[in-house]
């Protein structure tokens, strides 16, 4: 009998949360800590010495810390979360620190292929090139063929034919050119070292808007037309209003198995869990050790930077005045 009253209770305080509309467990925590506006950056995944010298790892602090002080600070003027990834990932697009745009890692034949993508997360609209080898700003072609046509996914020369169409800066491929990736490459031949890396953007802004985007050089001696995860949306990048943003970092070919980007958002949506535990759950449970990372912002503005490589370059901030980047854990 009592045991009955008990359960009745139970069901009473179920069906008045229930009616009353109590908040899933991954909104609760996040109106909790509202922000304004919120903003991750990753400079990609992988084996960094923890004993690199001083000076590069100011170099590459420096860099991230100028990346995310452009981010944050449009996003307080109250830019668009979408022109803000474009612009952030332009800058790091050109800085030789990160295997994108300049500086990127060579394929097996010693050249350059790029790939990018940019989703917009008001309403699932994404575009992607892959395997651009003198567009400077992949991105910026990824947002084109968004915005200028009816497709998602434009790649090698068609890509840069569309480039030319509207107006895309093209250069050399030799304009990627670094000796520190070249001589990335020498090792590759010799010793089957796989070096990789690449930069993403995941933003909310103030209207409440997200977007997210990622650009790469994919992976050094890759061959045959080799494409990462990078421009597949779902794989390496999403946005969705209603979820999260992501831009990931790491393995490609297990991001792209995995579905990563995506799976965050769906087990956001379909299982209540909050974005770091959604983060950590595909990171650390479906992926394996050493495979990479993401950077992540939920709909209400938390971030999540989670690896299971030596470390990750990111960085992170927000209107609470939060502004930090990283290297190791
Ligand atoms: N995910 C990229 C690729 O596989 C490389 C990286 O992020 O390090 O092309």
């Amino acid at each position: 009998m009592r045991n009955m009253t008990l359960r009745a209770i139970a069901c009473l305080v179920l069906l008045l949360t229930a009616a009353c509309g109590e908040a899933p467990p991954a909104q609760a925590e996040a109106e909790e800590n509202p922000v304004d506006y919120a903003i991750a950056i990753h400079g990609g995944a992988g084996v960094i010495p923890r004993d690199i010298d001083e000076e590069t790892r100011r170099g590459y602090e420096e860099a991230l810390r100028q990346a995310l002080e452009l981010g944050r600070s449009m996003l307080e003027d109250g830019k668009a979360s979408l022109d803000v990834v474009e612009a952030v990932i332009r800058e790091l697009e050109d800085d030789p620190h990160f295997n994108s745009g300049k500086g990127a890692v060579y394929t097996w034949e010693g050249h350059h292929e790029l790939d990018a993508s940019i989703m917009d997360g008001r309403d699932l609209s994404c575009g992607a090139v892959t395997g651009v080898k003198t567009v400077r700003h992949p991105i910026t072609l990824a947002r084109k063929v968004m915005e200028e046509t009816r497709h998602v996914f434009l790649s090698h020369q068609g890509a840069e034919t569309f480039a030319d169409e509207m107006g895309v800066e093209r250069v050399e491929n030799s304009f990627f050119d670094t000796e520190r990736r070249r001589q990335q490459w020498r090792n590759m031949r010799e010793n089957a070292e796989k070096e990789t890396g690449t930069v993403g953007v995941a933003a909310l802004d103030k209207n409440g808007d997200l977007a997210a985007g990622t650009s790469t050089g994919g992976m050094t001696g890759k061959r045959w037309g080799r494409i990462g995860d990078s421009p597949v949306v779902g794989a390496g990048t999403y946005a969705d209003n209603r979820s999260v943003a992501v831009s990931c970092t790491g393995t490609g070919e297990e991001f792209i198995r995995n579905v990563i980007a995506y799976q965050v958002s769906a087990l956001m949506t379909f299982k209540g869990l909050s974005l770091n535990e959604a983060a950590r759950q595909v990171i650390h449970e479906t992926l394996k050790k050493g495979d990479g990372g993401l950077i992540a912002v939920s709909h209400s503005g938390e971030i999540a930077m989670v690896f299971n490589s030596d470390g990750m370059f990111r960085g992170a901030a927000d209107s609470s005045g939060r502004f930090e980047v990283a290297i190791w854990d």
